[in-house]
C-alpha cells in the first residue's frame, strides 16, 4: 500500500488535508474467483439498498435484495433533488470510482438539469414517476435478484455472525441464508413513532399500514441503535411534500414545467408556521427564503419545500386556491419522522458487534439524501462482497469528500451535539466543511484527478462482469431460497 496523496487541483482543495492510507484493491485472479461464490443479502430497497446490491453484484457476488413494499426506492420515490451543491462533487467522485450506476439512472430520468433555487446551485431533478422502473432495469442488468413484499423481522445468529434472516410466519415464513448482509432499512416511520414524535401518521410513501412497519436488522442482532434528535424532539420531520400539479393555477404549473422552480411569496396574513423549518430533517433548506416563500420544484409532481402546510392556509395564497396534497396524504398536518434507529458502525460501514453485517443510507447515520444513500450503499455492498470472500474491507480516504463524510458523521454521532445535526453534501454544516476543506468542486476533471491520486479510479467497477439473474450455475451451491 502507498500513502494517498492529493495534489492541489483547479477546484482548490487539499491544503491541510491529512494524508491517509489508500486502501487499494489488489484483485488477484484467485480472489476474484472467490467472490464469484459468495452470497450477499441486502435488506431494504431504498436508494442505499439498490446501490449496495448493484455494487456487491459487480464484485461477482450473488445478490438478493429484499424489499418490504411493492416498489424500490423507499423515500426516494418522493424526493428528486440531486447534484445540488456538494452532491455534485460526491456524485462525480463515485462515478470516477466506478460506482455510478444509480447516478446514471437519476441522470436518465432528469426533468431539469443545472437549475438554481434558494441556497442551491447546479441542481438536477429526477422524475419521481419514472425513476423506479429505471432502477429496476439497472438491478436486472446487474443480475440482482429482487424480492418484493418480503419484510425481514428476525435473524439467526451464530455467535457474532448472521446466518440467515427471516420473515414472520404469517408473512410467508421465508428464510434467506448468506455469507454477508447489508442493512439498508432506512430510519423513516413507523406510525407510532410518527404519532409520538410528530403530528401523527401522515400516510406517507412508506405505506406502513399496508406492508408492515420498518424493522431494523441490527437491533434484532442485539445491537444498541442510535437515535437522532432535533431541539428537544426525537428524530426529525421530513422536509417536503408533493402537491398535485393539476390543482395549481395554470400559470404556476406552466412555469414549474418550463423552469423547474417556482417561488411564490407567502402573504403576511398566511401562516408561514415558523416552527416548521426548525423541525425539518433537511437542514439545508432551513433558510429564511423557505420561510417567506412557497418554493416549488418540478419532480413530476409539485415538490413543496416545507414539511407540511395547513391546507386552509395554503389555499389562501393566490394560485393555490385548489391546492391538494399528493404526498404525504396528510401533508396539511405533518410528515414522516426520520433518524431514529441508526446503527453504530465503522468507516467500512460494518455494523459494530456483528462480523458480517454492513449498513448504508440513513441506517448508517445522520446522512440525508439520495446521493448520500447511494455513495454509502456502494461502499457497503462492495465491502459485504469482500467480507464474504474473506478479504479486508475498503475504507475511503479523507481526501475524498465521500470518505471524509463517512468518518466525520461517525465521529459526530458519538457526541450529543452531533446527534442534533444532519449531514448532507448539499448544505448546512457538512457543505460548509466541504468548502473549508476545499473538497467542493464542480470541475469534473479535477474530481477525477483527486480520485486517481487516491488510487481509487474504477475501484467499484473492478471484479467480474455483471451476471444475468439465473437459476443455473453456481447459484445452486447456496440454500438461499425461501424455505418453509
Ligand atoms: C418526503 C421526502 C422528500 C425527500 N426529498 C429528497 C430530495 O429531493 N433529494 C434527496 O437527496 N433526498 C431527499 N429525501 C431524503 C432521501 O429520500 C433519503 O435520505 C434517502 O433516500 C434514504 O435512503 P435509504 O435507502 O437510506 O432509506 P429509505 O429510502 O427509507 O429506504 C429504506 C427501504 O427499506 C425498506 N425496509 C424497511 N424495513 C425493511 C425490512 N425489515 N425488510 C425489508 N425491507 C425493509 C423500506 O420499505 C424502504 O424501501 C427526501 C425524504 C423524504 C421523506
Amino acid at each position: 500500500m502507498r500513502a494517498a496523496g492529493v495534489r492541489g487541483t483547479a477546484s482548490g482543495p487539499p491544503r491541510g488535508i491529512r494524508h491517509e492510507p489508500t486502501h487499494r484493491l489488489q484483485l488477484l485472479p484467485q480472489k476474484r474467483n472467490r467472490r464469484h461464490f459468495v452470497k450477499v443479502i441486502v435488506i431494504g430497497g431504498g436508494w442505499s439498498g439498490c446501490a449496495a446490491a448493484v455494487s456487491a453484484a459487480r464484485q461477482g457476488a450473488q445478490v438478493t435484495l429484499l424489499e418490504r413494499t411493492d416498489a424500490l426506492l423507499g423515500t426516494g420515490l418522493v424526493g428528486g433533488i440531486f447534484r445540488n451543491n456538494g452532491r455534485f462533487t460526491a456524485t462525480e467522485e463515485m462515478i470516477a470510482m466506478g460506482g455510478g450506476e444509480m447516478f446514471h439512472a437519476m441522470d436518465a430520468c432528469a426533468l431539469h438539469r443545472d437549475i438554481e433555487f434558494p441556497g442551491h446551485r447546479h441542481a438536477s431533478l429526477y422524475n419521481i414517476s419514472t425513476i423506479e422502473p429505471q432502477v429496476q432495469r439497472a438491478l436486472a442488468a446487474a443480475g440482482v435478484d429482487v424480492r418484493y413484499q418480503v419484510r425481514i423481522t428476525d435473524v439467526e445468529l451464530d455467535g457474532r455472525r448472521i446466518v440467515a434472516v427471516r420473515t414472520k410466519k404469517n408473512e410467508g415464513d421465508l428464510r434467506f441464508e448468506a455469507d454477508a448482509f447489508v442493512e439498508t432499512t432506512g430510519t423513516a416511520g413507523v406510525p407510532n413513532i410518527c404519532t409520538r414524535h410528530g403530528n401523527g401518521c401522515a400516510m406517507c410513501i412508506l405505506r406502513c399500514h399496508t406492508f408492515g412497519i420498518r424493522v431494523g436488522v441490527a437491533a434484532r442482532c442485539g445491537v444498541k441503535e442510535i437515535d437522532g434528535h432535533k431541539l428537544d424532539q426525537f428524530g426529525a420531520m421530513s422536509g417536503s411534500c408533493k402537491l398535485h400539479k393539476e390543482s395549481l393555477a395554470p400559470e404556476i404549473a406552466e412555469q414549474l414545467n418550463r423552469t423547474g422552480v417556482v417561488v411564490v411569496p407567502i402573504p403576511r396574513t398566511g401562516d408561514a408556521g415558523s416552527e416548521k423549518l426548525e423541525i425539518k430533517a433537511c437542514q439545508q433548506y432551513a433558510l429564511p427564503e423557505y420561510q417567506e416563500n412557497i418554493v416549488l420544484l418540478n419532480t413530476g409532481h409539485a415538490k413543496l419545500m416545507t414539511p407540511y402546510f395547513p391546507q386552509g392556509e395554503l389555499r389562501k395564497v393566490p394560485g393555490f386556491e385548489n391546492a391538494r396534497f399528493e404526498d404525504p396524504y396528510a401533508g396539511g398536518v405533518g410528515n414522516s419522522i426520520r433518524f431514529l434507529g441508526m446503527a453504530p458502525r465503522d468507516d467500512a460501514l460494518k455494523v459494530d458487534g456483528v462480523d458480517n453485517l454492513f449498513c448504508a443510507g440513513e441506517k448508517a447515520g445522520l446522512l440525508v439524501g439520495h446521493t448520500e444513500a447511494v455513495v454509502t450503499g456502494v461502499l457497503a455492498g462492495h465491502n459485504a462482497a469482500r467480507r464474504a470472500a474473506g478479504e479486508p474491507p475498503l475504507v475511503l480516504p479523507g481526501t475524498l469528500a465521500i470518505g471524509d463524510a463517512i468518518s466525520h458523521v461517525r465521529e459526530q454521532m458519538q457526541t450529543e451535539k452531533g446527534l442534533g445535526l444532519k449531514f448532507t453534501f448539499s448544505g448546512s454544516v457538512y457543505f460548509e466543511r466541504m468548502k473549508e476543506r476545499g473538497s467542493y468542486s464542480i470541475d469534473v476533471a479535477a474530481i477525477r484527478q483527486r480520485v486517481e491520486a487516491a488510487g481509487l479510479t474504477g475501484v467499484f467497477a473492478r471484479g467480474r462482469q455483471p451476471r444475468r439473474a439465473t437459476r443455473r450455475g453456481p447459484r445452486k451451491r447456496w440454500p438461499d431460497q425461501p424455505q418453509g
